[in-house]
């Protein structure tokens, strides 16, 4: 959906439920990750952009001192009174994004005035797109017009980050809220999830795009896998004697395979591995050369399939059904991006081709699953503004 029709239904959906105009206004966008995968909480490098989809928030003040949040996408409202002390609401629910958010600018003293506030968002809600980050970040920009205030960028990406912890539960890493905050068009953002430090990445060449292939799977584990890999990663670094495995080089890793669990020998050898590849394909990028940042985006997958296994069936036969396009067909690379199990996989995709790949991989993908798929192209969009206000 245009950015410009998402903007008018959003202002017509507020003025259909509250029966004003909004006077506040923002947005931010979803994202995907290129490459850097289980690299966040191992102190390494990711690697996002911004998707050109995005969430918006419109507001009009109240007269009194409540906080009320509507969401195009959700059916029950939440509400909380700005003079009262309020909690988390039960795990699950919705209003945490918002509560969390409003929550962190009350602990810094900034005033909250009473506001009507309507969310609608064209990112795809627990996709894997980080649509939760989108409605956070939406949030305390459209907070930041209300207040009169503007934050930081990285104190406001952190906010946000709180308000999933503490609020929504999730004990999530930097990079959705960063990147939500600090994208620029035309750019990826290559993040040093340690030093928290980062580089615009341009990726300008109109002649390359990216596509989202949704499996539309999300094969229900035990919930113990990513605590699991967690530890895996932690011991690996214990057993190497250094902070995380970001200070692990590969010939260092290989050396000290003796001393390691075969298993966490190939979990450390992943992560070791994508963190060079992350950097790596943020070089390939800067140089334009497509054919090695897709490479390394295979390379990505192999790894995150045979060593974290962390994906599954359906994500394989979309990153299998790419290669045999290939470069000749217009696909440079493909792999599964998030957490894994299901979810998205990501293509780097010339974009005059972009109508026939999109065609073969969902005509491969429901050939070989009975799945529909779900795809779209984008190119980098951009980080959260101000619409009005
Ligand atoms: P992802 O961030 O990958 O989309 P999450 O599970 O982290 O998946 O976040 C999805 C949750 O965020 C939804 O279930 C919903 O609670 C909340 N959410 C995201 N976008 C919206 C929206 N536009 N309106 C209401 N709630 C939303
Ligand atoms: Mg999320």
């Amino acid at each position: 959906m245009e950015l410009d029709a998402l903007i008018e239904q959003t202002q017509t959906a507020f003025a259909r439920r509250y029966g004003r105009a909004p006077k506040w206004m923002a947005a931010a966008p979803g994202r995907v990750n290129l490459i850097g995968e289980h690299t966040d909480y191992n102190d390494g490098y990711v690697f996002p952009m911004a998707l050109e989809r995005y969430t918006m928030a419109a507001a009009a003040p109240r007269s009194d001192e409540v906080f009320h949040c509507e969401s195009e996408e959700q059916k029950e409202p939440v509400e909380v009174r700005l003079n009262q002390r309020f909690q988390p609401l039960p795990r699950g629910s919705w209003g945490n994004y918002p509560l969390g958010v409003v929550a962190g600018f009350r602990e810094r003293a900034l005033p909250v005035p009473g506001m009507d506030v309507l969310v609608h968002s064209s990112v795809p809600l627990g996709g894997g797109l980080s649509s939760s980050a989108a409605l956070e970040v939406a949030i305390a920009t459209l907070l930041e017009a209300a207040c009169g205030v503007p934050l930081d960028p990285v104190e406001k990406a952190l906010l946000c980050q709180r308000a999933e912890h503490a609020y929504a539960g999730m004990p999530c890493g930097i990079m959705d809220q960063f990147i939500a905050v600090l994208a620029q068009r035309d750019h990826a953002l290559l993040l040093d999830c340690r030093s928290r430090s980062y580089e615009q990445v341009p990726m300008r060449d109109p002649g390359v795009s990216v596509l989202i292939i949704n499996t539309q799977v999300k094969h229900a584990l035990t919930g113990s896998e990513y605590p699991t890999r967690r530890r895996q990663c932690e011991s690996a670094a214990a057993a190497l004697g250094v902070p995380a495995l970001r200070d692990v080089t590969p010939a260092q890793l290989t050396l000290a395979r003796d001393r390691l669990d075969p298993v966490v020998y190939r979990r450390a050898r992943h992560v070791v591995g994508e963190i060079e590849r992350t950097l790596q394909a943020a070089e390939a990028m800067r140089q334009g050369d497509w054919e090695r940042a897709g490479q390394l985006m295979y390379a990505s997958h192999a790894s995150l399939r045979d060593d974290y296994e962390v994906s599954c069936r359906e994500l394989d036969v979309v990153v299998e059904a790419a290669r045999a396009i290939g470069v000749e067909g217009g696909v440079f690379g493909c792999r599964m991006t998030g957490g894994g199990f299901g979810g998205c996989a990501v293509a780097l995709v010339r974009t005059e081709a972009v109508p026939a790949v999109q065609a073969r991989l969902e005509a491969e993908y429901q050939r070989q699953t009975g799945i529909r798929p779900a795809l779209f192209v984008t190119r980098p969009g951009r980080g959260a503004w101000v619409i009005r206000g």
